[in-house]
């Protein structure tokens, strides 16, 4: 009970002490150095992943590129039926892999299930689309001509996670890529192997019952120089990549030298307007939650709050209450709200933060501060803090990734705060608390947020699949998950067909012979 079940999880989840996976194929996971994951949680080491070397690269992109070729072929609708399966194998799986989750990254449990419950939520959505990859079809201006689209899939799609979603990101992207045709070869963050491994493994079971190649999902191990090895290669028509800004422009300028396509889904900087007609219980619940929740570690996470000065004190006021009464600890534990950060390098960037915000000329209502001592010995665990700021700062204008609130007032019409909301770098999430419809309606206009994402009485984390998902600006401009965004793993082609015995050319053109 000590580790909450953890163990029992990582045998039912086939992770071991030293994963190397089998000597052949996709689940050759590297015959390179050990990857060592600890816990944030407790410090200990969990287990080793063996990198992947350039040759072992080699090897997974000709069983990948093998397997695309059988994949394509199988209609559609069948591919969903293969992924409706694997969304039945996570349901059985989902208990030991949010606990995975949880204990390697340190989100609280509720959230290591939640982000499983997402997989397999994309994964009903992803069957279902297999009978809907449509293409529009037209009129031509020639007669007895018919001309439409077709989607067909890329073929390799190379897939580069973050730490902070370790498997929802990766499903968003391959479930889609699947039912679309794809081939996917993943490169999770290197500080969460782990769920890497477990999740090829539930994927790899469910191809291998149905005498599918193994090599339709494909995981190689490592840091940025193995993110490379697809970033830079021509096979690889399709990067989606997920993490910070800094390494989206890299990622991004690597895969257009080639002309190739990338899907970013970088930093955010979110934030809540308030305005005097904001329902304030509903207000606090929401920016509390976006602002701790994971410990602040989503792309999403609420950094900002752009507070009218009428109702400023009585939103300040109720934050630091409500902040008296989080319970920081394992996050194992369901009786805590927050967990620790995912590593000490996260910790020292976190105490950075509060120092430039009070060297900025802010004020910290919320200390905040590292805890220590009993539960806390791997040094992750931070207490939330809240600083009053403004909005010019250079630490406001950052993506701090850890749990920081900004206060900032705003005064005047709601104009004032969308300005600045927008006067940020990055352009991800963004929500209004208002009961007043002309202020709704204005945050949502031409005129309004500037993000990809732009909610109303909700906060700024946590959407639904069904939605696409990501944003502007620094963000990177990418739309993962739902509504049209598969549309990206695939390749239009248009098609015209001449069913006369003359050959009229386009534009009217004679060309007689
Ligand atoms: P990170 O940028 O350090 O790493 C992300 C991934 O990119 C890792 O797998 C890493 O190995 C790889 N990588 C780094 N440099 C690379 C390079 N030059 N070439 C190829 N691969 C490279 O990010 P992180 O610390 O893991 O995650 C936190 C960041 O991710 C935050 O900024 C957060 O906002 C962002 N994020 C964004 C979204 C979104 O959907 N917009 C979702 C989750 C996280």
């Amino acid at each position: 009970t000590v580790r909450f079940g953890i163990d029992k999880a990582l045998e039912s989840l086939g992770v071991k002490a030293v994963n190397e996976g089998t000597s052949t194929g996709a689940n050759h996971f590297g015959s390179g150095d050990l990857i060592a994951s600890y816990s944030p949680v407790d410090g200990q080491l969990i287990a080793q992943v063996k990198s992947t070397t350039k040759t072992d690269y080699e090897k997974v992109l000709e069983t990948a590129t093998s397997a695309f070729k059988t994949w394509r072929l199988m209609p559609a609708p069948q591919r969903g039926e293969i992924v409706r399966q694997f969304a039945d194998k996570l349901r059985e799986k989902k208990e030991a892999l949010g606990k995975l989750v949880s204990y390697e990254m340190g989100k609280s449990y509720q959230e290591g299930l939640g982000e499983v419950q997402e997989m397999i939520d994309i994964c009903d959505f992803a069957a279902g689309l297999s009978r809907q990859l449509h293409g529009l079809t037209m009129h031509s201006e020639r007669p007895g001509h018919r001309m439409y689209e077709q989607y067909h899939p890329l073929g390799v799609v190379g897939i580069i996670s973050a730490f902070n979603f370790p498997v929802a990101v990766w499903s968003w992207n391959t479930a889609l890529a699947w039912v679309c045709g794809d081939v996917c070869v993943w490169k999770p963050s290197e500080k969460t192997p782990l769920c890497g491994i477990a999740c090829q493994n539930i994927a790899s079971e469910v191809f291998k019952a149905n005498n599918l190649p193994e090599g339709i999902s494909c995981l190689i191990n490592g840091d940025y120089q193995v993110g490379e090895f697809m970033t830079k290669d021509t096979r690889v028509p399709l990067i989606s990549a997920t993490g910070s800004t800094r390494m989206g422009k890299i990622v991004a300028q690597e895969v257009a030298a080639r002309l190739g396509k990338s899907l970013l889904e970088l930093g955010g900087n979110n934030a809540i307007i308030v305005t005097p007609d904001a329902d304030i219980k509903m207000t606090v619940i929401g920016a509390v939650f976006g602002a701790v929740g994971t410990a602040g570690q989503r792309c999403t996470s609420t950094r900002r709050l752009i507070i009218h000065e009428s109702i400023y004190d009585q939103v300040k006021t109720a934050l630091v209450d409500a902040y008296k009464q989080l319970r920081i600890g394992n996050p194992l534990d369901q009786t805590n709200h927050v967990g620790p950060l995912i590593d000490v390098e996260a910790v020292n960037l976190y105490k950075k933060a509060l120092t430039a915000v009070v060297d900025e000329g802010g004020n910290l209502v919320v200390e905040g501060g590292v805890l220590s001592g009993e539960g806390y010995e791997s040094g992750c665990y931070v207490k939330p803090a809240i600083a009053e700021a403004q909005p010019e700062f250079k630490i406001v204008q950052h993506e701090t990734f850890a749990p920081v609130l900004y206060l900032l007032k705003y005064s005047g019409d709601v104009e004032n705060a969308i300005d600045i909301q927008n006067n940020v770098a990055q352009g991800l999430s963004s929500a209004i608390m208002t009961n007043n419809l002309r202020e709704a309606e204005r945050f949502l206009s031409v005129a309004g947020s500037d993000c990809g994402i732009a909610n109303v009485n909700i906060g700024t984390s946590g959407a639904e699949i069904g939605g696409a998902f990501g944003g502007e600006k620094e963000t990177g401009g990418g739309r993962e998950s739902g509504s049209d965004a598969w549309k990206v793993y695939m390749r239009r082609q248009t098609n015209t067909i001449n069913y006369t015995t003359e050959l009229p050319l386009a534009q009217g053109i004679k060309f007689d012979l």
